[in-house]
């Protein structure tokens, strides 16, 4: 095998030949500042207010609402620092759940050595977060609940309505990171609620490095990056014009077939799943059977570590992940999976395999026969496994 079968769309995808065309004359001939006041200028100006609008009409906001920022992980530091610290008078009390991606979590952390308070829910076996639990947390302190639309290891999404209802009851400011949500599942900001939304390009097939934070009008929140007036004076800094032209062509392409493309990446999603458990024993899928991501799969292999796995996949040409791409490299059990419920040294033997785009069939059927050696190699290696199979 010399082509690269790559399964880990939900670490990043590749940019669409159509999104890279757009973007390259944003690079050395449309290349003015978009703050410029000649017509060059005026042409990123436009080129940025046009991807602008086609990202709000996506989620049904206004263009004025959407903030550029330089990815996911900025979007969700923006959203929670901005509305903490602008809202301090008014309560110091922050409501997460277990198992939100680290740009979530750290920023957590950092705000309560702020002092301020932060609660991290519970989800269920599913990695469905507790409602109940989320309602009783809510006091008079609390000014924000940060709730993830779609879980990027497990791909569990969450009950994102009733959250956005329970959220303007209460009167406290909803955010959501849907880093993994955009450009793969329809979202509109009213219907749901949803105050402050975070999204990232190259989840969508869109540039590294460029993403959006929605504001709802009237939401209270301090500026990320004082400097000039750019993004209504909130995140000053020079526009990333290819970057956000990219985004805006990008995001446009993947709601224009999102139906077909969902159905596509499902029938190969539970056809790999399938084939899994009819030919491997002791093996566990993690998060929800249906309501998951078009494109993930996760799954626990017992007695074996997910490492070595991905290593031995990697030396067959297939590209997949253990964990979260920020997390892997470390040898401690995914956060998500422990929320679950899963003992440890499960946790450690999982896999996570994100389908795209450009996966097929003849892929999946590979990647299963594939997978069929490398764990019956693994396991022959394993005591444990040996024992068991004794025992049987
Ligand atoms: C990838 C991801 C992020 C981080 O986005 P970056 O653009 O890499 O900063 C945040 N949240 C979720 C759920 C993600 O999947």
């Amino acid at each position: 095998m010399t082509k690269l079968i790559y399964m880990d769309n939900s670490a990043t995808t590749p940019v669409k030949q159509e999104v890279l065309d757009e973007m390259l004359p944003y690079f050395n001939i449309k290349y003015g500042n978009p703050s410029s006041i000649y017509s060059l200028g005026s042409t990123s100006k436009v080129a940025v207010e046009t991807s602008r609008e086609k990202i709000a009409t996506t989620i049904n906001a206004n263009a004025k609402d959407i903030f550029f920022t330089a990815g996911g992980s900025e979007a969700d530091n923006w959203a929670l620092k901005g509305v903490a610290f602008a809202n301090r008078k008014k309560g110091n009390h922050i409501i997460t759940s277990k198992i939100e991606h680290h740009g979530i979590l750290h920023t957590c952390e950092y705000l309560e050595k702020q002092g301020f308070k932060v609660t991290y829910i519970d989800v269920d076996e599913y990695g469905i977060v507790d409602l109940n639990q989320l309602k009783k947390s809510i006091t008079d302190e609390t000014i924000l609940i940060s709730i993830m639309f779609a879980n990027n290891e497990i791909g569990t999404i969450q009950p994102i309505k009733e959250i956005g209802r329970i959220a303007k009851e209460k009167g406290v400011y909803f955010h959501t990171d849907a880093v993994q949500a955009i450009g793969h599942i329809k979202i509109d900001v009213d219907e749901l609620n949803i105050d402050m939304l975070s999204m990232a390009a190259h989840k969508f097939y869109g540039p590294k490095g460029i993403g959006a934070l929605y504001i709802r009008p009237g939401v209270k929140i301090d500026p990320l990056i004082s400097g000039g007036g750019q993004e209504r004076n909130r995140r000053a800094g020079t526009e990333n014009v290819p970057g956000i032209v990219g985004m805006g062509k990008a995001i446009e392409l993947a709601y224009e077939n999102l139906d077909e493309h969902n159905n596509k990446l499902i029938e190969l999603r539970d056809r790999l799943i399938k084939k899994v458990f009819e030919s491997i024993d002791y093996v566990r899928l993690n998060g929800h059977p249906t309501n998951r991501l078009p494109g993930n799969i996760n799954i626990c292999f017992e007695f074996i570590e997910g490492e070595s796995l991905l290593l031995s996949l990697d030396m067959e040409g297939i590209a997949g992940s253990s964990g979260s791409a920020c997390t892997s490299g470390t040898l401690d059990p995914s956060h998500v999976l422990l929320a679950i419920g899963l003992p440890h040294e499960i946790a450690h033997g999982s896999l996570r395999l994100s389908l795209g785009d450009f996966n097929t069939k003849d892929e999946v059927d590979y990647v299963v026969e594939k997978l069929v050696e490398i764990v019956a190699r693994l396991r022959s290696m394993s005591p444990l496994y040996e024992k068991v199979k004794e025992v049987k």
